[in-house]
């Protein structure tokens, strides 16, 4: 398979009911939820895909089913392609804080110490909110 970005035409029109809304922008029906009237909104800005699900699924989530589907490529390591245009966006000292938990966390695995269960769950968090930026550690 050739990875490569698909455009937010070409994945509103492997959803149903998929119509053009103005411009580059779609919406369909949402894959993360048992959707039938059109509630996801799926935007092309420059080179990056951007979803947001009107009934709450989050970009995460809406990813996440595009995968399983087979309509998106799966991550692979690098900063992702598409975006969560749901949650507040955060700053740049936030992004630097939370990619450096998610590091030293994990070099701390590996020198086999053994994180306390509130690291543990601060790291969960903090990996999956990066994910939901596009930024795949
Ligand atoms: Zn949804």
């Amino acid at each position: 398979m050739i990875a490569r970005t698909r455009t937010a035409e070409e994945i509103a029109y492997a959803l149903p009911k998929a119509k053009r809304m103005k411009g580059e922008r779609f919406i369909a029906c949402c894959p993360a939820h048992d959707d039938h009237s059109p509630s996801l909104q799926i935007t092309q800005a420059a080179d990056k895909v951007l979803f947001k699900c009107w009934s709450g699924c989050t970009g995460l989530e809406v990813i996440e089913s595009l995968q399983g589907m087979g309509i998106l490529p799966k991550a692979t390591g690098d900063r992702s392609d598409y975006r969560d245009v749901s949650l507040p966006p955060l700053t740049q000292g936030d992004r630097d804080f939370m990619q450096s938990f998610v590091l030293l966390y994990r070099s701390a695995l590996e020198r086999g110490i053994t994180p306390t269960a509130r690291d543990t769950r601060l790291y969960e968090r903090l990996n999956t909110r990066l994910k939901q930026e596009g930024i795949y550690l």
